[in-house]
């Protein structure tokens, strides 16, 4: 009875003692050490293949950046070619050479209206007053008196001057009328005008506008700048159309530039200037811009305008060595 049991525990203890056997003979450490050498292979191998799978990755994106970047020179390389071409061949004026900003603001046409001369818009005698543009607040000026007891900015005072000796050279006696005016003043004639016009039946309202044609509201005046006057000859002084025809008026709307003075609110400037035509009113701006303006017919506003427009362009407005770009005024300058 014993041999059978002995036998079962013989065979349980058989198939355990081959397991630890296994785990503790030759076989299995041969059996180890083949699947080290294996994956040590392997791993290799793997790494391998995973690292030129990404190198083929980076090289694609590299030599894509390298064609890109290759055309790219080609590209700005013809580019530039073209645009020394047309540098050399053709019109300056059409291709840009400062930057690209500029390319959006083409330079003047060759038949376009320039002035050729330097004008400082922030010079005292292109300040312009206006209905849109009155005198600042803190406007200084220094007064010096006409031969008639007027008063106007010191450095017109000569050129004013010679315009009226000018005239008396060829027979005629021109009278300054009126030239500083201070706010009061103007105030005061603004008011008569009105007090005019409504005793011709108007109402304020309409008395006001139509007094407003002919005087600038206070602050507004020209005649505030002290660089402004009104001439009229001695044998006609009223201040109306009839003015326009006398032999004074005439000679100074032919000669006024020639001493720096422009008639400021011109006969068909009216919608411009906001101010009918007065043929005694005169300015002074410079003999170069005067001159400018009656040769090109502009009025002040318009000649302002021109002169910014072409700054704004680039249009550089040098002041040539040799200018007669000259302010007459200057020599009187304080006195
Ligand atoms: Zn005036």
């Amino acid at each position: 009875m014993d041999a059978p049991l002995e036998k079962t525990e013989e065979l349980t203890s058989a198939s355990t003692d081959s397991k630890e056997r296994y785990l503790g003979s030759v076989r299995f450490f041969k059996h180890m050490i083949l699947s080290v050498n294996a994956l040590l292979i392997l791993l290799p191998i793997v790494f391998l293949i995973i690292a030129l799978y990404k190198n083929s990755i980076l090289q694609a994106a590299y030599a894509c950046l390298k064609t890109e970047y290759e055309d790219y020179v080609l590209q700005t390389a013809e580019q530039q070619k073209e645009q020394f071409a047309m540098l050399q061949n053709e019109d300056r004026r059409e291709v840009s050479f400062v930057s690209d900003k500029d390319e959006t603001q083409p330079l003047p046409e060759e038949d376009e209206l320039r002035i050729p001369f330097y004008v400082d818009l922030n010079a005292w005698n292109y300040l312009l007053v206006n209905e849109m543009h009155p005198l600042s607040q803190d406007f200084e000026l220094k007064l010096v008196d006409t031969r008639n007891g007027k008063q106007v900015d010191g450095r017109i005072k000569y050129s004013l001057e010679k315009m009226l000796d000018a005239a008396k050279e060829y027979g005629m006696e021109l009278i300054i009328c009126s030239a500083y005016r201070g706010y009061e003043k103007q105030q005061e004639l603004l008011n008569e005008s009105i007090e005019k016009y409504m005793g011709k039946g108007l109402n304020y309202e309409s008395a006001f506008f139509q007094a407003k044609r002919q005087l600038e509201r206070v602050g507004c005046s020209e005649h505030h700048t002290g660089l402004a006057v009104d001439i009229v000859g001695e044998h006609y002084q009223s201040l109306d159309a009839g003015q326009a025809n006398t032999a004074e008026a005439r000679w100074l709307a032919e000669h006024a530039h020639e001493y720096g003075f422009i008639l400021r609110y011109p006969k068909d400037k009216e919608k411009i200037t906001r101010l009918e035509f007065e043929s005694w009113h005169f300015r002074y701006v410079g003999t170069e811009a005067a001159g400018f303006m009656k040769e090109h017919n502009l009025c002040f506003e318009e000649f302002l305008e021109l002169a910014q427009k072409q700054q704004e362009m680039g249009y550089k407005q040098e002041i040539p060595e040799d200018s007669a770009y000259r302010v007459d005024g200057q020599e009187t300058n304080g006195h």
